[in-house]
């Protein structure tokens, strides 16, 4: 008897922190580290920085790492409110990549494949659990670069 093999759908592991929030959750903004192509930097290092600023730790839910598979961190928990945007970290979830200039410290899309990617999975996951929040980049709320690339444009179809 020949025994067939189930097919196990393949799943992906389960990106972390990503859960409802107690807050109403109306934005969901991108943003970059403003550090150097090519170097990486953990949530761990944002929330010193953070903390150096006299934060109570690091602003942003979530971190996208400059790494070889572009690991996604999590940062202040999804139901306390973040430090990210001016006016509406209440209603808002912050997200982070790690990256966002170039070797002379000018604004540049530093994003790399598997960082595109990450932010993507964790955005179309977001997406699912807050269907009506907005997708937008830090530079829709303030005069900034940040985060050097137009959400608005591609992230319009998550
Ligand atoms: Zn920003």
């Amino acid at each position: 008897m020949q025994v067939e093999e189930k097919k196990q759908p393949k799943k992906e592991n389960p990106i972390p922190g990503v859960k409802k929030s107690k807050r109403i959750i109306k934005h969901i903004v991108v943003h970059c580290s403003a550090t150097k192509e090519g170097m990486d930097f953990s949530a761990e290092d944002i929330d010193r920085w953070h903390k150096n600023r006299g934060w109570s730790g690091i602003g942003y839910n979530w971190v996208v790492r400059n790494d070889a598979r572009g690991t996604i961190e999590t940062g202040r928990d999804v139901d306390r409110i973040p430090a990210h945007v001016k006016g509406i970290n209440r209603s808002s979830l912050g997200i982070c990549y790690i990256g966002g200039l170039d070797q002379n410290g000018d604004p540049k899309d530093t994003r790399t494949d598997i960082q595109k990617h990450q932010l993507r999975s964790l955005l179309k996951d977001l997406r699912k659990i807050y269907p009506e929040a907005e997708i937008s980049g830090h530079n829709q709320w303030s005069s900034k670069a940040c985060p050097c690339f137009d959400c608005k444009i591609e992230y319009s179809q998550i």
